[in-house]
């Protein structure tokens, strides 16, 4: 045992002294990162200056189809550190849903408007560039006792048609079950009836890094408010497009849709 601790003991005087920037996060397709670096440098990451908190905490992540390696530039005292890192590729699955009302799976010319109007609702809440820092605690589950039905990056195949791939965690559980925030955050979005996502609010933990969640029964926030990890925000409905009742999770880095599973099980 006192051979472990101090080998821990070691290696973390070594990773401090040594390599000025540590990271959280797997540099995989669709990963949520967060870095850790000297107080005061300037970080970039490929041609992206990011936020850096007082601490020296940064936060980032890479898309679905994420190829190129990423470079992370840090700049200290006049010194610049070039980091680049390769991204592994991910395996995804394909999901088919047949039988689906053609109504759902290409919408009616009228709504088109409506359609656009939510992206850009969505677009705006999900650009904000906040100071917060809350994306660096370890967030949690936004339901107890929750069945996965669909994971991140799933090619969906409706009716037949390849679709855009499915960027959320779906957690099966009945209408009205209540929702906890995954984590601190301002609400920065919260609308009941989207065309596509119905009831939906969106969170901003800071530094481009927010969560979002659809097709809710009830909104009980409102834009603006500060909501602290575990409060109950709203229930579990299948408003907007849905087949069942469930709640669809989303993570971003700002309009980089991430695997909100990697924010979950950060190592
Ligand atoms: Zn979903």
């Amino acid at each position: 045992m006192k051979t472990v601790i101090t080998i821990f003991f070691f290696l973390l005087f070594f990773f401090k002294f040594v390599n000025a920037t540590e990271f959280k996060g797997k540099f995989l397709q669709g990963s949520f990162i967060i870095g850790l670096t000297k107080p005061g440098s300037k970080v970039t990451i490929d041609k992206t200056d990011v936020k850096v908190s007082k601490d020296g905490y940064f936060a980032f992540g890479l898309g679905r189809d994420r190829k190129n390696n990423v470079i992370i530039k840090i700049l200290k005292d006049q010194k610049l550190d070039i980091i680049e890192k390769k991204v592994f590729k991910k395996k995804y699955r394909i999901q088919r849903i047949d039988g689906l009302p053609k109504k759902q799976v290409t919408p009616p010319k009228e709504v088109y408007e409506r359609i656009k109007n939510d992206n850009i609702l969505i677009g705006k809440a999900r650009s904000i560039n906040s100071d917060l820092d809350f994306f660096k605690k370890k967030f949690i589950k936004p339901i107890n006792k929750a069945i996965i039905t669909g994971v991140y990056g799933s090619q969906r195949i409706l009716n037949g048609k390849p679709r855009s791939p499915h960027y959320g965690l779906d957690y099966a559980a009945n209408e009205g079950t209540p929702v906890k925030a995954m984590m601190d955050g301002v609400v920065t979005l919260a609308e009941k009836d989207l065309y596509y996502t119905g009831g939906t609010i969106i969170f901003d933990h800071g530094h481009g890094i927010s969560t979002l969640f659809m097709h809710m029964k009830d909104v009980d926030v409102k834009k603006g408010q500060l909501i602290k990890q575990g409060d109950i925000v709203g229930t579990v409905g299948k408003t907007g497009r849905s087949t069942g009742p469930h709640l669809d999770i989303r993570l971003n880095w700002f309009d980089v849709k991430i695997d909100p599973a990697t924010i979950l099980n950060l190592k």
